[in-house]
C-alpha cells in the first residue's frame, strides 16, 4: 500500500505502560495461520488423509465435550456440540474440501479453510440475527480442524525468533500465556480493554500493550516498523525519523526516572503522619516471584492461579500445584502469599473443564460458581495444595466471584472437610489459615458486613465491581466511555465495602486495577483501605505517593470526591490534584 510510506498513528487504549520499538508479527484469532501450497499429485490422497483424520479427532473433541457438558450442565447447553459435529459431517464441507485438494492440487488446511470461509460468509450474509451468531461458532470449528490438519504444529508465537511487537485481532489469555516472554516487545490488538486479562498479562511481563484498536488489522502487516505507546494508547507505523528521536528521548527520560524512583524500594509504605500502608503485588505467574521480592513490599495480595489451568495441556495435579506454591510462599520468606481460588468462566474459558456454553459468560457460571458443578474436583485439589503449602509461610486463602453469604459458607465447608482429613492423616498444615472473599459483585458490596462475619479478610476487585454496578462489559470497547472507575456508584461500593468490613473486625484490601491507579492512591488511603495490591509495574510509583502525603489530607480529598455527581467531575478533580501535588512524579503516566 503506498499509503504506508506515512507515518500512520492509530490509537487506542493505553493497556500497559512504557514504549516499544520494534517489527510487527500477526498471529492468532483470525488470521488463519494458513498458508497456501501447490502439492504433486501424488501428495493428494496424503492431504486427503490428513483431513479425515483432523474431522474424526475434532468430531471425538465434540463428542467428549457434548457429554461432559450435559452430564454437568443438561442437554440444552450441550446441543451445541452436537450441532458441530453435524457440521463438520456436512457433505458441503467434507467433499468440497475433498475436491479442492484433489482438483486444485492444493493442502488440506488450505483447502479446508477456503470452504469454511465460504460457508462463513454464507451465514453472515443471512438476514437472522440466529445465523449470523452461528458464524462464530464456524470460525472456532475451522481452528479445531485446521489445528489437527496442521499436527499440532507450533504456532507463529512458538515460532518467535526475533523479538516483535505482536499484533492480534484479540489475544486469549491461553493464546497469551503460551508467549516467549523473552521474544515479545509489546502487545498491539484490535479488541480488549485495560483489564481483560491479556492486558493485565502485559502489565505482568512489563511490556507495553495498546488495545481496542479497532481496524489496525487493515493497516498492520508482519514486518511494519512501529513505536508502541503504551502509556497514551498509541501505535505509530512507519515513523518518521523525528517521530523515533522524541520517542527515544522519552524512553530514556522514563528509564532514568525509574532508577530514580527505584531508591524508595526498601523504605515503608507509610503516610507523612505516619500511617502504614500494606503494599502487596499481583502475579499470574510463578516465576514472577523473584522480582516481586526485589520490589521488597508486602507480599502478594492476589495471586491469580487461573494461569496454572490456562498455560499446560493437561489440568495442574495437586502435587504440582503445591510445588509452585511452596516454592513461590518459600522466597517470600515471611511475606503473606494470598492464593485466589481458580476464577475459570467469563473471558477464561478453560480448555480441560466443559463449560456450558452461555448467552452471557460473564453472568453465568464463572469463579466460585463452578465449584458445585464441573470446577468441583479442581477446586478441592486446588485448596488441598494450599492447605498443604501453609505449613512453609503465610499463605492464605482467597474465593474469587462470592456473590452471597452462602457461596462463603460453602467453600468454608470444603475447606474444613479438608482440613478434618489433614487432621486426621497428620498432614502439616496452619489450622488458622486466614481466608477471604474478593468483592467483586454488587450483592457481595452490599452485603459486606454479612460476608465479613464469615471470614479473616475482604478484598475488592474493582476489574469486575466496575462491570457488574454500571451492567458493562469490562472488555467492550463500544462501551469503554460507560465502563467508568470513578463512577460514584463504584465509590460508594467501595467506602461502603471498607467500613462494613472494619465494623466486623476484617481487614480490607483492593486488588482489583484500580489499586494500581495512581489518581486514586489518596482516595483510597482516605477511605482507610488497609491493604493495595498491585501490577509491580505501578508498586514504586504508588509507593512515592503514599510517602508523600498525609492521612487527614486524603481523608478531605476523599469525602471531596464521594461529594460529586459524575466520573469526569471526579476523574477532573483527582487529575488536578494529582498535576499540582505530584510534579515530580509527572515522567510516570496515569
Ligand atoms: C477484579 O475483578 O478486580 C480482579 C482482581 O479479578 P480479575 O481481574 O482476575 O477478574
Ligand atoms: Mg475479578
Amino acid at each position: 500500500m503506498s499509503a504506508k510510506k506515512y507515518e500512520i498513528r492509530l490509537h487506542g487504549v493505553a493497556a500497559s505502560p512504557g514504549i516499544a520499538f520494534g517489527r510487527i508479527l500477526r498471529i492468532g484469532g483470525d488470521v488463519v495461520e494458513v498458508e497456501k501450497r501447490t502439492i504433486q499429485a501424488d501428495q493428494v490422497a496424503v492431504e486427503i488423509e490428513k483431513l479425515k483424520i483432523a474431522l474424526a479427532k475434532s468430531k471425538a473433541d465434540l463428542q467428549e465435550m457434548y457429554e461432559k457438558t450435559r452430564a454437568s450442565y443438561g442437554e440444552e447447553a450441550a446441543e451445541i456440540f452436537s450441532v458441530h459435529k453435524i457440521m463438520l459431517e456436512d457433505p458441503m464441507v467434507v467433499d468440497e474440501s475433498e475436491n479442492k485438494i484433489s482438483k486444485e492440487k492444493v493442502n488440506a488446511d488450505f483447502a479446508f479453510a477456503m470452504v469454511m470461509e465460504k460457508y462463513i460468509g454464507l451465514l453472515r450474509g443471512m438476514n437472522d440475527e440466529l445465523f449470523k451468531a452461528r458464524s462464530a461458532d464456524v470460525i472456532d470449528l475451522k481452528r479445531r480442524v485446521i489445528r489437527y490438519i496442521q499436527g499440532g504444529a507450533p504456532s507463529r508465537l512458538k515460532q518467535l525468533k526475533e523479538p516483535a511487537i505482536i499484533f492480534a485481532k484479540e489475544l486469549t489469555p491461553s493464546e497469551t500465556i503460551r508467549v516467549d516472554k523473552s521474544k515479545v516487545l509489546g502487545f498491539a490488538m484490535d479488541f480488549g480493554a485495560r483489564t481483560s486479562h491479556a492486558t493485565i498479562l502485559a502489565r505482568s511481563i512489563k511490556v507495553p500493550a495498546v488495545v481496542g484498536l479497532n481496524n489496525a488489522r487493515d493497516i498492520l502487516n508482519d514486518g511494519d516498523f512501529v513505536v508502541l505507546d503504551g502509556d497514551e494508547g498509541v501505535c505509530i507505523v512507519n515513523p518518521t525519523r523525528k517521530t523515533i528521536a522524541a520517542y527515544r528521548k522519552r524512553h530514556a527520560d522514563y528509564i532514568t526516572f525509574e532508577k530514580k524512583l527505584s531508591s524508595i524500594k526498601g523504605l515503608p509504605a507509610r503516610t507523612k503522619d505516619g500511617k502504614d500502608i500494606e503494599l502487596a503485588s499481583n502475579i499470574e505467574f510463578p516465576n514472577e516471584v523473584d522480582s516481586i521480592v526485589d520490589l521488597r513490599g508486602d507480599g502478594i495480595g492476589l495471586y491469580r492461579t487461573e494461569y496454572l489451568f490456562l498455560a499446560g495441556d493437561r489440568q495442574p495435579e495437586e502435587e504440582q500445584q503445591f510445588e509452585e506454591y511452596k516454592t513461590i510462599i518459600e522466597k517470600l520468606n515471611g511475606k503473606p502469599l494470598i492464593i485466589r481460588t481458580f476464577d475459570l468462566g467469563g473471558d477464561k474459558p478453560s480448555e480441560f473443564l466443559p463449560m456450558p456454553v452461555e448467552l452471557n459468560p460473564f453472568l453465568g457460571v464463572r469463579g466460585v460458581r463452578l465449584y458445585r458443578g464441573a470446577g468441583h474436583d479442581f477446586f478441592r485439589s486446588q485448596l488441598r495444595a494450599i492447605i498443604r503449602a501453609s505449613a512453609y509461610g503465610d499463605v492464605r486463602i482467597m474465593f474469587p466471584m462470592i456473590a452471597c453469604v452462602s457461596e462463603m459458607r460453602y467453600c468454608r465447608t470444603i475447606m474444613d472437610e479438608i482440613m478434618s482429613d489433614f487432621k486426621a492423616k497428620g498432614v502439616r498444615f496452619n489450622k488458622k489459615i486466614p481466608f477471604g472473599a474478593m468483592i467483586e459483585v454488587p450483592s457481595a458490596a452490599a452485603t459486606a458486613d454479612l460476608i465479613a462475619r464469615e471470614c479473616d479478610f475482604l478484598s475488592i476487585g474493582t476489574n469486575d465491581l466496575i462491570q457488574y454496578t454500571i451492567a458493562v462489559d469490562r472488555g467492550n470497547k463500544n462501551l469503554a466511555y460507560l465502563y467508568q472507575p470513578y463512577n460514584p456508584a463504584v465509590l460508594r461500593f467501595i467506602r461502603d465495602t471498607i467500613k462494613k468490613g472494619h465494623q466486623q473486625g476484617a481487614w480490607v484490601g483492593m486488588c482489583g486495577e484500580m489499586a494500581s491507579d495512581p489518581l486514586m492512591t489518596m482516595v483510597l488511603i482516605g477511605l482507610g483501605l488497609d491493604e493495595f495490591s498491585i501490577s509491580p509495574v505501578s508498586h514504586l510509583l504508588v509507593k512515592a505517593i503514599i510517602r508523600h502525603v498525609e492521612y487527614a489530607e486524603c481523608e478531605n480529598l476523599a469525602q471531596k470526591a464521594l461529594a460529586l455527581s459524575t466520573s469526569d467531575e471526579v476523574k477532573s478533580y483527582l487529575e488536578d490534584v494529582y498535576n499540582k501535588k505530584f510534579k515530580h512524579l509527572q515522567h510516570f503516566p496515569h
